[in-house]
């Protein structure tokens, strides 16, 4: 079993190579007009990222982090009061909360990876203000539950989208849920500039209208600073590049759920009953020749930005998968109240499921520069490597 090439985990070089004119076409005027920031094709970006939401505005920012921050900001909750993150995402999820003035509290997230709805319910107080969602590795977090959750008690509903460009839940893009959502474009991410670039979404035109006083400098024209903001803008070239990337995005995402259905059938087939397993057993540490693929929501459409299952021994496997020239990531190796930046955390001892799987995660190779055949051969040797693991 080969396969010549290997499969890289993500090939932005080959995505960039088949744009290559169209790309060189949207970037040429705006060197030549030299208008690199408010030029022309950021207000059309954020017009044409709204529509493609389906929500009214869409605010560009620096980074998917400023939008988080600016987006939070915009809601002006009371300072010090508690906003509740899931224990397993990027740390951006939990800074930007703290820079924005407020408190961390960290829930645990179910068999989707994102929020576990009764956690959430545990850890709200009378200080809480806030709940971010995080539709992690691409999947929508249960937003009628928390949405449900976060109305009766009045607290602000935030969406981390920064991994899920394009996915829906029940026909809603995320973003276009929550009060606020907030995206990144950063390089590897499912719609990515060439830099960094991030973007807030929401209905609520006062919000929009904050968001984007706060990300330029408090201002709407050119000196009537009402507020002190910062400077956290997109620039003209990240826009144009964008403007061109979205176009293809549908069908990329369809090669991404491609790969992915490939990958869950190839998986289910080999290990029958994994799929069936249930709650209590499936968040267990997997014991050799096992693995658990996450559930899958059949109201939701994942953009799997990333592909990610729980081995046994897992550090051994991505070492095997190497031999076969499959790259792999780790998303993420520390639950967030684990990391060193949270020694201090109240929560730091605590129990958290993903803080026990974190050892056992892998993200398979994804993106659109997959193919069947790639898929296949990913599956087939994962088969094969947790086998031989197993024998051990
Ligand atoms: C990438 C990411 C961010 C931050 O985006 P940047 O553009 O890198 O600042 C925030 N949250 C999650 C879940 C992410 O994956």
């Amino acid at each position: 079993m080969t396969y010549q090439d290997g499969v890289p985990f993500l090939d932005l070089r080959e995505q960039h190579r088949l744009l290559r004119s169209e790309l060189m076409e949207a970037m040429e005027p705006v060197i030549s007009s030299a208008a690199f920031i408010r030029g022309s094709d950021v207000a059309q970006f954020e017009h044409e990222f709204a529509q493609y939401i389906d929500t009214s505005t869409c605010v560009s920012v620096g980074n998917g982090t400023d939008a988080l921050e600016i987006g939070l900001e915009s809601l002006d909750l009371p300072l010090g009061s508690e906003v509740i993150v899931p224990a397993n995402s990027f740390i951006a999820t939990s800074e930007a909360v703290t820079r924005s003035g407020l408190r961390v509290v960290f829930a645990d997230v179910d068999d989707t990876y994102t929020l576990d709805p009764a956690s959430v319910e545990e850890k709200i107080t009378s200080r809480t203000s806030a709940v971010v969602a995080v539709h992690l590795y691409g999947q929508p977090a249960q937003m009628s539950t928390l949405q449900g959750l976060c109305q009766n008690r009045g607290l602000q509903l935030v969406e981390d989208a920064a991994q899920a460009h394009g996915a829906d839940s029940k026909g809603v893009r995320v973003g276009a849920i929550g009060t606020i959502g907030a995206f990144s474009f950063f390089p590897g991410k499912n719609l990515g500039a060439m830099g960094d670039a991030g973007a807030i979404t929401t209905a609520d035109p006062d919000l929009a209208e904050r968001c984007r006083r706060i990300a330029n400098h408090g201002r709407w024209g050119k000196f009537d600073h009402s507020l002190e903001g910062r400077n956290s803008r997109m620039d003209s070239l990240q826009a144009a590049v964008l403007r061109v990337k979205l176009r293809h995005l549908d069908s990329w995402l369809s090669v991404r759920r491609e790969t992915a259905s490939i990958y869950r059938r190839g998986l289910n087939a080999a290990f029958p009953g994994m799929a069936q397993m249930a709650f209590e057993e499936w968040s267990q540490p997997c014991r050799p020749g096992e693995i658990r693929l996450s559930r899958e929501v059949l109201d939701d459409n994942h953009a799997y930005h990333l592909f990610v299952v729980r081995v046994p021994r897992r550090d051994a496997v991505r070492r095997a998968l190497g031999e076969f020239g499959i790259e792999t990531g780790i998303h993420y190796p520390t639950a967030l109240p684990h990391l060193a930046a949270y020694a201090g955390h109240p929560q730091r001892s605590d129990a958290f499921r993903c803080g026990a799987w974190a050892d056992e995660l892998v993200s398979l190779p994804m993106g659109d520069h997959m193919t069947p055949e790639r898929a296949q051969f990913v599956v087939e040797a994962l088969v094969e490597v947790l086998r031989r693991s197993a024998l051990r």
